[in-house]
């Protein structure tokens, strides 16, 4: 059996990859549909792959089928079940790409019923009665209501995907979820009557997600974020033998230089940010106005990074506040600013990994996408979890690197710091 995974981004692929390690599934994540062959016929050790796609904001046909060529590769490695994984935060766009990439996925699949749940209650994403909550928020009043690409101004997700798709979206709620999956099929049947085939379903705890994996048994479609995999899991465990469960995958030591890219203006990141400066720690902010003008070019941002690096690590971020991200919006354009700095991320990285950096933290999903394609990077391997939804993973025949690629609104606000001082933990009582 193998589970397969289609990732609308690269750190939210990470995020799913760790859960599934984390349950016990042998997980690779690869970075786009590999074009190696040997990258294939590596997929009969895994039990879980991910296929990460940066696919979230980009035109709906191209996200449509870059999914789709995700699901014939997948389907030649002996798929037999596809999980299509998108953020917690349900982060789309009026016109998608959650609803048409699920639509698209069914028809493919010939499926005629499947879920949508975006619940991750380690990270404080609960569903109930169809809103969405970020710890005790509504997900129409946190921060994502800001966010420079995908603002979410609507909790209720019943409301959000219907506007998405064709296909008649419905609930499964709290109380039945909670009942198990008698329940569950139950009332799967009794909205497939009613014309519905996609349901937004109810998960404020990690025993719901228990509760709701051997529901999803035969569902050949899966859409959710990445905690839905908590319960699914325990399917496939039951025909892996024990010895061969992971608990997590060993990564190779690569001592080198170590810096961090922020290009995600999410309230964690800002704070994350302003913790490491206010701990001492060498921090360079892109003037993203400047760099519009050619005022600020990579080359000037390297020079400071050049000596810096040599003592200590480094961060460079683009991050800020919704009151000046509104104000460099309004002068270049929400897309073009946020293209500047993905391609400005992207560049960094590549000179920051030919001057040394083996290990390398990537905060924002589209960011990380962006760097991790500049790199070339072909897959990742998945070792120790930093914080929830965020380990760190190294590149799988590419060049020797460690990379941490954290959602934006992930992990505490010593995140930056802990994942040097857990990489150092993990070196020492790490026998190779
Ligand atoms: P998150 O994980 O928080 O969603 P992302 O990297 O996915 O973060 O998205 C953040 C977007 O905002 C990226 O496209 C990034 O280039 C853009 N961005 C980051 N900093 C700025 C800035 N100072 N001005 C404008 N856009 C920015």
């Amino acid at each position: 059996m193998l589970l397969a995974c289609i990732a609308d981004d690269f750190t939210g692929a990470t995020d799913l990859a760790n859960n599934l390690v984390r349950a016990g599934l042998r997980t690779l994540q690869t970075i786009g549909v590999p074009v190696d062959v040997s990258a294939a016929l590596a997929i009969a050790q895994y039990d879980a792959i991910v296929v990460a796609l940066k696919t979230r904001t980009i035109p709906v046909q191209d996200a449509i089928d870059q999914s789709l060529a995700a699901l014939t590769w997948l389907q030649r490695c002996g798929a037999t079940q596809i999980y299509f994984k998108y953020c917690s935060t349900f982060d789309s766009t009026p016109a998608g790409n959650i609803g048409p990439v699920t639509e698209a996925l069914m028809d493919a699949l010939d499926c005629d019923f499947t879920i949508a749940c975006p619940a991750f209650p380690e990270n404080g994403r609960s569903v109930f009665r169809g809103y969405l909550f970020v710890g005790d928020q509504l997900l129409s009043e946190s921060g994502m209501r800001d966010h420079p690409l995908t603002p979410m101004c609507d909790a209720n997700l019943v409301r959000v995907l219907q506007a998405q798709t064709k296909r008649k979206v419905g609930l499964i709620p709290y109380d039945c979820v909670a009942q198990g999956a008698v329940a569950i099929h139950e009332r799967i049947a009794a909205l497939k009557a009613e014309g519905v085939s996609i349901a937004i379903v109810d998960a404020v705890s990690d025993s719901d997600l228990l509760a709701l994996g051997p529901a999803l048994r035969q569902m050949p479609l899966i859409t959710a974020g990445s905690g839905v995999a908590i319960g699914l899991a325990k399917n496939y465990l039951e025909n892996i033998s024990p010895v061969l469960q992971v608990q997590q995958q060993r990564l190779p030591r690569h001592g080198g230089l170590r810096a961090i890219l922020a290009g995600s203006c999410s309230i964690a990141t800002n704070a994350q940010v302003s913790y490491w400066q206010a701990s001492g720690g060498a921090a360079y902010e892109i003037d993203v106005l400047a760099l519009a003008t050619d005022a600020l070019n990579v080359d000037g941002v390297m020079r400071w990074a050049l000596t810096e690096l040599m003592q200590a690590p480094i961060l460079i971020y683009a991050t800020t506040d919704a009151q000046r991200l509104a104000q460099i919006q309004d002068q270049l354009g929400a897309s073009h600013a946020g293209a500047l700095v993905e391609q400005t991320m992207a560049k960094l990285a590549q000179l920051l990994v030919a001057a040394g950096v083996t290990q390398l933290v990537v905060a924002g999903g589209e960011t990380a996408g962006a760097v991790v394609q500049a790199l070339g990077i072909q897959a990742l391997q998945i070792g120790p979890q930093i914080d929830p939804g965020v380990p760190w993973t190294a590149v799988v025949g590419g060049p020797g690197l460690l990379l941490a690629l954290k959602s934006g609104n992930f992990g505490t606000k010593d995140f930056f710091t802990k994942c040097f001082t857990q990489l150092d933990y993990y070196e020492r009582n790490t026998i190779t």
